[in-house]
């Protein structure tokens, strides 16, 4: 029999919910492919802690796991109110002071950002998950910025503010980013992830300091503000960056949530295109925080992404702080298993454009054509930055890939692309054949007695760029 491997990937957030090596060894043998570790919440050294245990439990398992860092960016939040509640109803008046170390129970609240500096005159600005909407009408000082409210509502202790039309003219990685980043540049870590940018270049800022601190993580720009979703840029922050997460949860207090849904399938077909790895967040499986069992309407989602030909369908608060981290990894696994089998993934023609010179990779998409016309046991991909393997998957073939790699940095990265698994082995002459066997003896290929594979590699092995042949080989 072919094996069955589940194609499209799952990242999930390692939090106290599922932070014990119990509960990551469940989580890596259930079927996540990547960790991501929030840096809105815990300190350096319990991402550390997780960070050596998911190593350790991959290592035994004999998986290879991405991790992602992910940057908590200008999520501007209030700071603490007494008695962690603050009641305003329509047409109050509220201050938001940053120079404010401690609310006195006054319409005067802290904020742990300086706004000030930034807002103008007539900006929204939505509290508490848009659930407090407000207007600036006055710039009171260096530090403080008057607002009128728009509605009714409460307002707690430090609930997160979003600034839609807000330009932070560049300036999204704040200093706490950049402190991460340095943390992060020393532990074993394969991908970070940027919130909240506004443009390429705010990518580009992000992996210069990443290079400056010497780390080899790649790029993830977070969609979720207007600017990064317009015509104008959106294509760009692909282009920037590695892969792109479409965060849906901010993208629908900063846009609309109408907006969600179009957006997502624009940007995987966007990153298909360009051969960037898609990430598609928050919410997939909401209610199975607190349900065994998902909603349709989240079993569809999370189908119609795999579809859409997303790389990767992300978990938030369902295996960082849920009740059922396991139960929801084992149900987006059957969703995803039950959807490759009955549905083939869309083409993209007819939601993005491609220039004459963007077929990717010539050579990829040749082996992709040969490998489903000859109906292979799974393609085989020599790659050593992972470019060749990720232009492979970018062809989204319905077939197993094993991407080959000396780097087992790639290795881990290569975890988050659609339908490869890695396999990490030292460059060498005897790459074919050898190599064939090599992995049919490690059982990539199932149990069958004869398999079939093509082989996409370059004449010298551990050449980046190289990509020039393509075997078939019966072993
Ligand atoms: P966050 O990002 O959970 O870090 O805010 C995802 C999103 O906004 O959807
Ligand atoms: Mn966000």
């Amino acid at each position: 029999m072919k094996p069955i491997y589940k194609r499209t990937k799952i990242l999930a957030t390692i939090g106290p919910a599922s932070d014990s090596e119990e509960m990551i060894e469940k989580l890596i043998s259930g079927g996540i492919n990547g960790a991501r570790l929030n840096f809105s919440h815990g300190s350096y050294q319990e991402h550390a802690d997780k960070i050596t245990k998911i190593r350790e439990i991959s290592a035994k398992l004999g998986k290879n796991v991405a991790i992602l860092q992910d940057l908590q960016g200008p999520k501007i939040r209030l700071g603490d109110i007494v008695n962690n509640r603050f009641d305003v109803a329509e047409g109050d008046e509220l201050v938001l002071d940053y120079a404010i170390q401690q609310h006195d129970g006054s319409a005067n609240l802290p904020v742990q950002y300086n706004l000030a500096e930034k807002v103008k005159v007539g900006e929204p600005v939505y509290i508490f998950d848009g659930k407090v909407r407000t207007e600036v009408i006055e710039i009171l000082s260096g530090t403080a910025i008057k607002l009128k409210v728009l509605n009714k509502g409460t307002l707690m202790s430090r609930k997160g503010l979003n600034l839609p039309d807000t330009d932070f003219g560049g300036d999204v990685i704040t200093e706490k980013d950049m402190r991460d980043i340095e943390f992060g540049a020393t532990q074993d870590i394969d991908y970070v992830a940027m919130s909240f940018v506004q443009t390429a270049e705010d990518v580009e800022n992000v992996r210069q300091i990443l290079a400056s601190h010497n780390s080899t993580a790649q790029v993830i720009a977070k969609i979720e503000t207007k600017k990064a979703v317009s015509d104008e840029e959106l294509e760009k922050i692909v282009l920037a960056s590695d892969g792109i997460m479409i965060a849906r949860g901010d993208m629908a207090y900063e846009v609309a949530p109408e907006v969600v849904p179009i957006v997502q399938r624009k940007t995987i077909a966007l990153c298909r295109k360009h051969g960037k790895i898609s990430i598609v967040a928050t919410q997939t499986m909401g209610s199975m925080t607190d349900n065994p069992q998902p909603s349709r309407a989240e079993v569809s989602d999370v189908a119609n992404a795999v579809i859409q030909g997303t790389d990767v369908v992300m978990l938030s608060d369902e295996s960082a702080t849920g009740k059922y981290p396991y139960e929801t990894v084992r149900t987006m696994r059957s969703v995803i298993r039950y959807t490759q089998e009955h549905a083939a993934v869309a083409p993209i023609d007819d939601i993005v454009e491609r220039g004459e010179n963007e077929s990717l990779n010539a050579i990829s998409l040749a082996a992709v054509e040969l490998a489903e016309q000859i109906d292979v046991d799974a393609i085989v991909v020599e790659t050593k930055s992972g470019q060749t393997a990720a232009t492979v998957a970018a062809n989204r073939p319905a077939l197993p890939i094993v991407s080959v790699t000396s780097d087992k940095r790639v290795a881990q990265q290569l975890g988050l692309n659609y339908g490869t698994q890695s396999y990490v082995r030292p460059d060498g002459e005897f790459a074919g054949f050898e190599l064939a066997k090599e992995l049919k003896a490690n059982g990539f290929f199932g149990d069958k007695e004869v398999v079939t594979i093509v082989i996409v590699s370059g004449r010298q092995p551990g050449l980046v760029g190289g990509t020039d042949t393509i075997r078939v080989r019966t072993v």
